[in-house]
């Protein structure tokens, strides 16, 4: 993967942030990263590819790349993949080449992907991934959500209730777990998450110089 150089406002190179999300579907994780991608330029949206269907209102190369099984495999056998997992007996995976130029181009990087895909791009990345845990308030509200945006058949939905509580099992291997319970607030707190980690300083790669002139 490109090393992860990124500049601050006062140019000062520092590292690039691998920002991931994840949650159990219908907890509200896309609006939170719908409102982060919205208000800040330096991050880009890291889009997957995946076997699953194409939901009403999804576009294909905005919410995911749709592929079939067979150039999904090919995908994988010519490593195209950063990281790859089953979710609901399909296939998601997270493209290296687009992740590869936007960390080129000086923008942070956010992932929507699951706790498979976060463990993954921890072992490849380490400290340049910050990753991020959203809860629902209950399971009754996780529930009622899921049925509200009225996109899956009651049996997916029921699959999806049952998978919510292995992926929250899961959510120890996060940085940071926050609660939904006001997607206004919730989102402002992962977007402090986010600010507070591009001035941490092992990411501060560039400041060495500035310090030294400071000292002098
Ligand atoms: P959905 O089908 O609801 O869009 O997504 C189902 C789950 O797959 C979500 O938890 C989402 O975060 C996860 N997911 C989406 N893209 C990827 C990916 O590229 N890799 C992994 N590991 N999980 C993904």
């Amino acid at each position: 993967m490109a090393d992860p150089i990124q500049s601050d406002p006062h140019g000062f190179k520092r590292r690039g942030v691998l920002f991931v999300l994840s949650s159990p579907s219908g907890a509200g994780k896309s609006t939170i990263a719908r409102k982060l991608l919205a208000s800040d330029d330096t991050l880009a949206m890291s889009v997957s590819a995946t076997t699953r269907p194409m939901r009403p209102g999804e576009a294909d190369g905005v919410d995911y790349h749709f592929v079939d099984l067979t150039e999904f495999r090919r995908m994988v056998a010519d490593h195209e993949f950063l990281e790859w997992a089953h979710v609901f007996d399909h296939r998601y995976g997270t493209p290296k080449a687009p992740v590869d130029a936007m960390l080129g181009q000086g923008r942070d990087v956010l992932f929507d992907i699951d706790w498979q895909g976060a463990q993954q791009l921890y072992q490849l990345a380490g400290g340049d991934v910050v990753r991020v845990f959203i809860l629902p308030p209950s399971m009754a509200e996780l529930e009622s959500r899921l049925r509200g945006r009225q996109t899956d058949s009651n049996e997916v939905i029921e699959r999806r209730m049952s998978r919510a509580a292995s992926e929250i099992a899961h959510w120890d291997g996060y940085d940071y777990v926050l609660v939904n319970d006001d997607a206004e607030s919730c989102f402002r707190k992962v977007k402090t998450i986010l600010e507070a980690e591009r001035l941490k300083r092992s990411r501060q790669t560039g400041l060495i110089g500035f310090i030294r002139k400071l000292q002098n």
